[in-house]
């Protein structure tokens, strides 16, 4: 496993050599995490029970990472907002913070853009800039709590970037925000959601057993999916649904397939039926998403009656599934739109 020496990526192990490497007791660690995690601060300059002294011998071989707000976007139609941060390099990423009944959750990214070339995705388009720090990912969380001022209880790790494609930093980031001794979120309130990098659900399942899957995946075949997602091309859609099971009887939880829903190229019966073999006797959920239209893409959103046949099909088969409520749908809700669009507008796209 990777080791991070971001102060707000280090784990409570890594920080306290560090702070005894830089000749400071060791209770310092524990204030500086708590500062970090807990009080969620933006500056060194906010840790008011350190001495400076410290603070600096600590922050000049350890820096500290997070996201500045740049814009955001309030969804007059349910209150989802959408923000975009910029990173200590003038990269941008986008994060969503949708309200339910259950509690405010954030969906947030993994990478600064995505090598992974689904062809329905607008954070593809510009590859891949760099993966996020573990403290990049924390941070959205954070300063989504600091702007609102409300507690996040539920974590969506489905915006830009493939998760597994940033494993460490993802595993790294699920360990600190689950700690009691920071956000405490309870793993079993963190879903990430793959396209299907086959060893890394193996070894997801066999590290974070509590934490939900979700797997995108779009086609019910091996062909419609090389057509969609370049990773079919690395791994079968029978590998695929082999590493799927594992999951679920590795940890004892329902998987989640996520299935856009693309007018005349996945949405037909016959692909709902497909579909429906495939998972057979899976302790699974299908969520079908209406796809956003992306307008580099001569993609279409399937149409009601269509959607609803579909629908209709797998409940017949008796699996579980639902139809994804879109969330935020006059702000530019797609995934990688908004960081697009910012990148185009400020001459950087
Ligand atoms: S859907 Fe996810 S994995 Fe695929 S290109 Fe977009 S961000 Fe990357």
């Amino acid at each position: 496993m990777e080791s991070f020496t971001d102060i707000r990526s280090m784990n409570m192990e890594e920080l306290t050599a560090a702070v005894t490497a830089a000749g400071e007791k060791k209770f310092r660690a524990k204030q500086i995490y708590g500062w970090l995690h807990q009080k969620l601060i933006r500056t060194g300059d906010e840790m008011k029970n350190v001495p400076a002294s410290c603070r600096q011998t600590i922050l000049k071989d350890h820096p500290l990472y997070g996201v500045t707000e740049v814009e955001r976007y309030v969804s007059k139609i349910d209150g989802t907002t959408k923000f975009l941060f910029e990173l200590h390099d003038g990269n941008i990423i986008e994060s969503v913070l949708m309200k339910y009944r259950h509690g405010n959750s954030v969906c947030i990214s993994s990478q600064a853009g995505c090598r992974m070339g689904c062809r329905f995705c607008a954070s593809t388009l510009l590859g891949l800039e760099r993966n996020l720090y573990p403290s990049e990912m924390l941070d959205q969380i954070y300063a989504i709590q600091r702007a609102t001022g409300e507690r996040v209880s539920h974590i969506v790790v489905m915006g830009t970037g493939e998760p597994f494609d940033n494993f460490d930093a993802l595993c790294r980031m699920i360990e600190l925000v689950s700690d009691e001794n920071g956000l405490n979120i309870s793993r079993r309130n963190i879903t990430v959601s793959t396209c299907g990098l086959v060893p890394k659900i193996y070894a997801f399942a066999d590290t974070y057993p509590q934490v939900t899957l979700a797997i995108s995946l779009h086609a019910p075949n091996d062909a419609m999916r090389k057509e969609l997602m370049p990773v079919a091309n690395r791994y079968s859609m029978k590998e695929l649904m082999e590493a799927a099971a594992y999951y679920v009887e590795k940890t004892g939880r329902r998987i989640t397939f996520e299935y856009s829903l693309v007018k005349d190229v996945n949405d037909r019966k016959e692909h709902a039926e497909m579909l429906a073999a495939l998972v057979k006797g899976l302790n699974c959920h299908i969520n079908l998403i209406p796809v956003n239209p992306v307008k580099e893409r001569d993609f279409r959103q399937s149409e009601q009656n269509h959607i609803q046949a579909f629908l209709h099909i797998l409940e017949k088969h008796h699996i579980q599934v639902t139809v994804r409520r879109e969330m935020g749908r006059d702000i530019s809700a797609a995934c990688g739109q908004l960081r697009k669009g910012y990148k185009e507008r400020s001459g950087n796209g």
